[in-house]
């Protein structure tokens, strides 16, 4: 099999590379034909919870929204304000990789708002340790970025009394995880240890921090969303610019190593979902080429300080090479060699 000659859907567009996938005899993904309406959540309940939630803030916010400039973030922080009535913080986790257009739109949207924002910013050479960290063991770079933010959203709640966190995951996202469990802490520790990398200020807990994702209770289309945000927030679509400069780099990563990208995943539940005609998906996805290198790759290298050589190794790492340092908790006595329960009990890396 290589990249151009693999077999795809017939209905999506998921490679037979994707985890899992089983073809029929009409050479339809299992992900199509056992393929379900999505379902949205009991909004009124939702609200329920929130009332209740808001008596145990021991300070003087409802909520934390993490804000990314991103339409999904900026759909959840309206929501948040406008239509549940909360008292918001909001923040932002720089990664290093900000786009212009999402900073942009986070300078707008908070200035429009008038809502409380912080703006976390570790310093980018701890991030760089830990991003070639997890590039040069794991092969990936989303890990360090994915636990920074939850591990800030459990500080800055914990330390300003806030009892819960609303996240603008899309469902989308939601239906296209990561290939392996990159957000495992158990995972990046692992990493972490390997690249002899021994800090103890990375991650902080929140167990009592309850966590909603309000875009399940929404029942709007994109375009409308779209329309709302640019009207209400003075949110503007930048097209294919991500909030992350560093997206297509992980996409090629994802795209050689595990053979296929977050596009396909994405634009085949849109098909499964009649958001998306299949020929214009093939279309998107040939127009982006997430195989190519990136246009901005020279630069993103060169902010992780990472050579050609060491690209080379990286796309050449095995996935899943840590897939068993993850928490599995069924099973876990079973599963578990000495050397996981030797990483359990370290704390794990970072500032603060
Ligand atoms: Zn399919």
């Amino acid at each position: 099999m290589t990249l151009q000659n693999r077999q795809i859907c017939n209905q999506c567009i998921l490679p037979e590379s994707f985890p899992g996938i089983k073809f029929n005899q009409e050479g339809i993904c299992n992900y199509c034909y056992d393929y379900k309406n999505f379902e949205f959540g009991d909004e009124e309940l939702f609200v329920q919870t929130l009332e209740k939630l808001k008596r145990r803030k021991k300070g003087p916010y409802d909520a934390l929204v993490p804000l990314s400039g991103g339409k999904d973030s900026t759909y959840t922080l309206y929501l948040a304000i406008n239509k549940y009535n909360l008292n918001v913080m909001t923040y932002t986790f720089d990664n290093g990789f900000l786009s212009e257009s999402a900073l942009k739109n986070i300078r707008t949207i908070t200035d429009k708002t008038g809502v409380d924002y912080l703006f976390v910013k570790p310093g980018l050479n701890t991030l760089k340790r830990f991003f070639r960290a997890a590039l040069l063991q794991a092969g990936e770079l989303c890990s360090p970025c994915g636990l920074g933010i939850q591990s800030s959203c459990n500080k800055i709640s914990r330390d300003m009394g806030i009892p819960m966190l609303l996240l603008g995951t899309s469902t989308l996202e939601k239906k296209c995880p990561p290939p392996e469990k990159m957000y495992d802490l158990q995972r990046f520790s692992a990493i972490l240890f390997d690249a002899q990398i021994e800090d103890s200020n990375y991650w902080y807990d929140n167990p009592g921090l309850k966590i909603f994702t309000p875009l399940n209770y929404s029942r709007l289309k994109e375009d409308e969303i779209k329309a709302l945000l640019e009207k209400e927030m003075g949110w503007q679509d930048w097209g294919k610019h991500s909030d992350c400069i560093a997206e297509p780099f992980s996409n090629y990563l994802r795209e050689h190593r595990y053979g296929f990208s977050r596009r396909a995943c994405f634009y085949s539940e849109m098909i499964r979902r009649g958001e998306m005609k299949r020929d214009e998906a093939l279309e998107k996805l040939a127009d982006e080429n997430p195989a190519e290198e990136p246009k901005n790759l020279d630069e993103v290298l060169s902010r992780l300080g990472l050579t050609r050589d060491e690209l080379k190794t990286i796309i050449k790492i095995p996935p899943f090479k840590y897939a068993k340092y993850c928490y599995q908790p069924p099973k876990w006595k079973k599963l578990t060699p000495r050397r996981i329960l030797r990483y359990a009990k370290r704390k794990i890396v970072g500032s603060g």
